[in-house]
């Protein structure tokens, strides 16, 4: 091995670009394969975990989200956000897991076995990295997915939830129909905020969590959260949000607006290097067994694997993938995709 990357100037066998639990893991599997793994991250390690609301929990058991067989063990049933961001740091410095954080991967250029991975760190210098082969595992947190309604900009919207402290005494509109949306109108309400929710459905979409949906309806019911169902956003203005709803026009009073309307993985590192993206599922064109992609050389890990549908891939299997990488690149058979927790398989 090292004679052969001597000779092809090789920096590494594998750049895994994004260091979220699945790059992460992803760099685990190679370091033990004997393979020289770097991992690139444009801000921390585990930075989508990072931006969760503050107090969430996880709904997975710690086991579930461990890596690298090192044991994730805390005292509750389910771990905070806090505990996996100690843990996933502790995995970093297990397994003395060569990350470069605050380095965003602009392109990737070259084919297979001589890769040269474009870098800008925070400084704004430019970076070459050289590998024989790419992960991407950047996850489905590129960009918001916008309304593109007037106001959206405005200083009081926003579309990730910290926590409501903020909103005490105060009118929040939560716009969206799914468990984000459900659980910051709950965490609202509970913060004192007086709270509308805003989706255009006639009830919330599927795959609410099983403990949060009657937490809400019961609230609806009792009259502490207003739910207005059937309506469209038209504008934010700085103290209301405007809805079309089939009665016509409705103005919500709103000093604060929680857009909770998903995410958009950024998929031009792929597309860019020549991987075809499906338009409808923005599933990146791929070996289901090996995850290689049709750029031979280049994989793609994690969430990234689910393209628009962030509710296929998480981390409790999107932590096998590296192995199914490292096989390939060892040219040994993939080896079986393991089972789901009975929460996502439901
Ligand atoms: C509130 C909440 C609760 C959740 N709870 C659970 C749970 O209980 N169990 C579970 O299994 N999953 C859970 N998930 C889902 C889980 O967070 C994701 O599935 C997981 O983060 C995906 O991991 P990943 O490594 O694929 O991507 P990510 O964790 O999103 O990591 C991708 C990384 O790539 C980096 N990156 C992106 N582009 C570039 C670039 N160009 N250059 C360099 N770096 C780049 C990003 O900065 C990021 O750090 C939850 C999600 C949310 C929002």
């Amino acid at each position: 091995m090292e004679a052969r990357d001597a000779a092809e100037g090789l920096e590494y066998d594998l750049a895994v670009i994004g260091g979220g639990p699945c790059g992460l893991a992803t760099a685990i599997s190679a370091r033990q394969a004997g393979l020289r793994a770097v991992v690139i991250e444009g801000h921390v390690v585990a930075s989508t975990i990072a931006q969760y609301p503050t107090y969430v929990r996880f709904f997975s058991t710690a086991e579930k989200l461990s890596l690298g067989g090192v044991p994730f063990v805390v005292a509750d049933e389910k771990p905070s956000r806090r505990d996996a961001l100690a843990y996933y740091r502790t995995v970093v410095k297990h397994f003395a897991l060569q990350v470069r954080q605050y380095e965003q991967v602009r392109a990737i250029e070259g084919k297979q076995g001589a890769f040269r991975v474009l870098t800008r760190t925070r400084a704004g210098e430019d970076r070459v990295v050289r590998a024989g082969a790419v992960v991407v595992a950047t996850g489905y947190f590129g960009s918001p997915n916008k309304l593109g309604v007037p106001g959206e900009d405005l200083p009081h919207v926003t579309h990730v939830y910290r926590e409501g402290h903020e909103a005490f005494q105060q009118d929040a509109v939560v716009v969206g129909g799914g468990n984000s949306a459900a659980e910051a109108a709950l965490d609202l309400w509970r913060s004192g905020a007086r709270v509308t929710l805003v989706h255009f459905g006639p009830t919330f979409d599927k795959r609410i969590k099983p403990w949060v949906l009657p937490d809400f309806e019961n609230r609806v019911k009792e009259g502490s959260i207003a739910a207005q169902w059937n309506a469209r956003v038209r504008a934010i203005e700085p103290r209301a949000v405007v809805v079309d709803v089939p009665e016509g026009e409705r103005r919500i009073p709103a000093s604060l607006v929680y857009v909770m309307t998903g995410f958009a993985p950024n998929l031009t590192l792929l597309r860019d290097v020549g991987v075809p993206i499906d338009p409808q599922t923005g599933i990146p064109a791929h070996h289901p067994d090996t995850l290689e992609t049709s750029v031979p050389g280049v994989f793609i890990a994690g969430v990234v694997v689910a393209g628009f549908d962030a509710n296929k891939v998480f981390i409790e299997n999107g932590r096998y993938h590296g192995d199914r990488i490292v096989a390939r690149l060892q040219g040994r058979p993939a080896p079986a995709p393991p089972r789901l927790s009975a929460e996502l398989d439901s």
